[in-house]
């Protein structure tokens, strides 16, 4: 998608908050747009608001976000330095899976959200986000590696809701996380020592 001038993450917020687009908007107590810098250099986007997040307007505040929290510092990656988002923005009623159409129709915000943030790698929490940020099915046989798609890097991991019930499902998720924090510092690495890094600037000599 291309960045559409004069686009900034506080408009997308602001019209995420008052959007009448689709049947969630008349459920919803409040919308969550997402939480996170424009300078993230990663993305997590889960599936939908919350009951929790729904009251706070705020993504990933609840069980599930204490999990989340919980495997992002295991990893060494401070939530304040990621953008998290999800696919839809509004809580579908009693948490059901979002539908097509709520999808499709929610969908601009976070592609601008991505076109601004421009993250090195988008992290997709679950199937829903899998099945509609890539078209994937199942995540068995993707999850914990990096996927590339036009040019995009994307890395796959379980929902943190499904180690609510299932303990042995959060070291899933923290070695998910840490594999993730070990190919962003390879990313930096390999940024710096790329051959740029060897030309030399004659005017500083
Ligand atoms: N589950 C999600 O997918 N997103 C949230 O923000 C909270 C729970």
């Amino acid at each position: 998608m291309n960045k559409v001038s004069n686009d900034s993450l506080e408009k997308i917020a602001s019209e995420v908050i008052g959007c009448p687009l689709c049947k969630l908007s008349r459920s919803r107590r409040n919308a969550v747009p997402g939480d996170g810098q424009l300078s993230s250099k990663i993305m997590f986007v889960g599936e939908a608001p919350g009951k929790n997040e729904d009251e706070q307007g705020k993504p990933f505040v609840g069980a599930a976000g204490m999990i989340l929290n919980q495997a992002l510092e295991k990893a060494g990656i401070k939530r304040a330095e990621v953008f998290i988002t999800n696919v839809v923005k509004c809580r579908p009623p009693g948490n059901r899976v979002p539908e097509d159409d709520e999808r499709s129709i929610c969908r601009q915000y976070l592609d601008r959200q991505i076109s601004l943030i421009a993250p090195k790698i988008i992290c997709i929490l679950g199937s829903t986000a899998y099945s509609s940020i890539l078209g994937g099915k199942s995540i068995t046989k993707n999850r914990g590696k990096i996927m590339e798609r036009n040019g995009q890097k994307y890395f796959l991991t379980i929902h943190p809701a499904a180690a609510i019930y299932n303990k042995n499902l959060s070291s899933v998720l923290n070695n998910d996380l840490f594999l993730l924090s070990k190919e962003i510092k390879k990313m930096e690495y390999d940024k710096r020592t790329s051959l740029l890094d060897y030309i030399v600037d004659e005017t500083k000599l």
